[in-house]
């Protein structure tokens, strides 16, 4: 390491502590000449691994998140290479980090990779390897955030030190962004970003997210490189209803408990319309027509219109939730005391909306299924729907990689959860849910699960196909 330490060391050295704006595009330095360097896999592929397994062992479980200690440690891994980065922290103990490679084409938009510091809690007690040792063991690298979002974030960080050392120039710079928050809504992460520091990223007109990635085909030999163009937006209500407060012994006909259970029990008995959008048309299409799928895929609207094909469609949870709109009761409450008639009972809901839903209709929808109006609704979460175009000059690129290394299709699709590429998208930047790794089923179900891992071949080859495809995007 001392020694690429050595060949890299240029002007770009700055301290970003001494000079904040090293990001913004416009203090763009000299351009030296680049000495092409072959690129040491092996090498890159073990620090890859080192430094996944000590940014695991950061516990930055959200809440309340932590990640300032994280995004400076990646900061220096950045400053060590001389690509100049920077640190916020939007709150105590909150934290954001970003670089920026800089490329010799001024006039092309930036691309922006993005990932987030933050995970979800972990039980101890339910894994295998403790979730924040960080284990390397049997080829694999374990630990919460190994896939969500820590792996991803390494494969980005690694690659744009991997362009640098080899003294690759590419035609666009490439800005890293690591953000914390993301699994609680991203207010103080992503969106306090973007609210408060959308200079840093004002050239950028591309980004990549989590949310999509290499799939295998059930003939197990052939892959398609799934690329999310969109998600479902969430629309979190609180419902509340009221009534007189009292004890137990002593109960009127009706309570506030009473009148919420009622509501509920509307809510779940009431049906969303099911509607088939464009990219989930075209993705059910695509993989039936690569993977030999069912045929009525091949036109998923109009098969859902025969009653058995839709039962059968609609009893998979994840095909139910890429054709409609979700109403989820989650948190409920009333009374702590067992006897005490409490004045007040709330639910939450966790509706998440199809790109085109209109939050308002939803929720008269909503009203007419409960049907009570002494139910009070409060919205807690809700942003607008928008999504990427799906022909563009980055998905041509990831076509290329797809093609040139994995002999693989791309396939758009939507994302029924949500990641922070909203945030992005509202600013009219290009983003993709597009990490290059196939992440093999038993790794999928450590994603906020348990026994959360990723295989070190499977990060290398993602740090790999994310260099093949920056030079590609980069014009080289
Ligand atoms: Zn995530």
């Amino acid at each position: 390491m001392l020694a690429f330490v050595a060949l890299t060391s240029s002007a770009f050295a700055a301290s970003p502590a001494a000079s904040p704006n090293v990001l913004p595009a416009e203090s763009r330095g000299v351009t030296q000449a680049p000495l092409p360097q072959p690129i040491n896999w092996d090498k890159v592929t073990q620090e890859a691994t080192d430094l996944l397994s000590k940014y695991i062992q950061m516990n930055t479980t959200n809440p309340p998140g932590n990640e300032i200690a994280a995004a400076r440690m990646l900061k220096e891994k950045f400053l060590t290479d001389g690509i100049p980065a920077t640190t916020w922290e939007p709150q105590h103990g909150r934290g954001i980090v970003a670089a920026r490679l800089r490329g010799i084409g001024k006039h092309n938009k930036s691309i922006i990779l993005l990932s987030h510091m933050d995970v979800v809690p972990a039980n101890p007690k339910e894994w295998e390897q403790p979730p924040f040792s960080g284990t390397v063991k049997d080829g694999k690298i374990w630990g919460r955030g190994a896939i969500d979002d820590k792996g991803p974030g390494v494969i980005e960080l690694m690659a744009m030190l991997a362009i640098k050392r080899a003294g690759i120039l590419l035609n666009r710079d490439v800005l890293f962004v690591a953000t914390g928050d993301e699994e609680e809504g991203g207010k103080n992460g992503a969106g306090w970003f973007v609210d408060h520091e959308s200079n840093v990223f004002s050239d950028a007109g591309f980004l990549l997210n989590e949310g999509g990635g290499i799939r295998a085909l059930t003939d197990n030999k052939r892959k398609a490189y799934v690329v999310s163009i969109t998600e479902k937006t969430p629309l979190w209500l609180k419902l509340t209803a009221s009534g007189p407060a009292g004890h137990a012994s002593d109960p009127p006909a009706e309570t506030a408990v009473t009148r919420l259970v009622r509501a509920l029990n509307k809510l779940s008995e009431y049906k969303t319309p099911i509607h088939v959008i464009g990219p989930v048309q075209d993705y059910y299409h695509s993989m039936a027509e690569l993977d030999h799928g069912p045929r009525q895929q091949l036109d998923l609207a109009a098969a859902l219109k025969d009653p058995e094909y839709q039962n059968k469609f609609l009893s998979d949870p994840s095909q139910n939730a890429r054709v409609r709109d979700t109403i989820t009761p989650t948190v409920l409450s009333a009374s702590q005391k067992t006897n005490v008639i409490s004045e007040t009972a709330y639910a939450e809901i966790d509706c998440r909306l199809l790109p085109g839903s209109d939050p308002k209709t939803v929720m008269s929808d909503i009203r007419k299924a409960i049907g009570d109006d002494t139910v009070k609704i409060d919205v807690i979460l809700n942003f607008p729907p928008i999504s990427s175009p799906s022909r563009s000059a980055l998905m041509t690129a990831i076509d290329s990689l797809g093609r040139m290394r994995d002999q693989a299709s791309v396939v758009p699709s939507l994302v029924i959860g949500f990641t922070d590429s909203h945030y992005f998208r509202q600013k009219k930047i290009v983003s993709y849910g597009f990490i290059p790794i196939e992440v093999l089923p038993a790794e999928g179900k450590g994603v906020h699960g348990i026994n959360e891992h990723i295989g070190v071949k499977e990060l290398a080859d993602g740090i790999q196909r994310m260099v093949q495809l920056l030079k590609i995007f980069g014009g080289q």
